[in-house]
């Protein structure tokens, strides 16, 4: 069987635009203002001759600013029991949010590997606000940008080290 490599986070930290990133083809639906992910969607990724099939999660309706929607901590759920790699995005243009704790609370007791994505580092100089996000304690960091392209290869290194 193919591994399997998650991607979850709060919404609007860029969990679709790296899904479509990392596939090089815009299948999940990117949208300003909600996690418009409405189905699970999942694409098989090659990167040095390892192949592993990436998915997306989101939620449906709007984004409720207090709290994860049921039906987000639902996909949450079943990507964190079903997958290999968990890659757990956050935004660095935010910073650190309450219900990017609330993600994490999700992963306590998950022993599988995590990659903290510290997404919208669209320059340099931001990748030093993202030393906030090791408070987290979950997993080892890289900062991208989808927008700008950045690190790309880098973060499929680090994935397919840990398939
Ligand atoms: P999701 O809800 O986590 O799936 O987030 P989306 O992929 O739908 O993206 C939410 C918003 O963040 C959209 O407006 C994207 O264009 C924007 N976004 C995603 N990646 C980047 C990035 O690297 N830099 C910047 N500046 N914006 C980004
Ligand atoms: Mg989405």
């Amino acid at each position: 069987p193919v591994p399997q490599v998650a991607i979850i986070g709060r919404p609007n930290v860029g969990k679709s635009s790296l899904f479509n990133w990392l596939a090089r083809r815009r299948l999940a639906i990117v949208d300003d203002y909600s996690g418009v992910t409405r189905d699970r969607m999942t694409t098989l990724i090659e990167s040095n001759e390892r192949f592993f099939e990436l998915i997306d999660t989101g939620g449906m309706g709007v984004v409720d600013d207090d709290d994860l929607t049921d039906d987000v901590v639902r996909q949450i759920e079943h990507a964190i029991n079903s997958a290999d790699v968990i890659v757990f995005v956050v935004d660095v243009q935010t910073g650190l949010m309450p219900l990017d704790e609330e993600v994490v609370e999700r992963l306590r007791g998950v022993e599988r590997p995590v990659i903290l994505v510290a997404n919208k580092a669209d320059q340099t100089h931001q990748d030093i606000g993202a030393e906030e996000f090791h408070k987290l304690g979950r997993g080892h960091m890289i900062c991208v940008s989808t927008t700008q392209n950045r690190n790309r290869d880098e973060l499929l290194e680090l994935i397919v080290d840990r398939l």
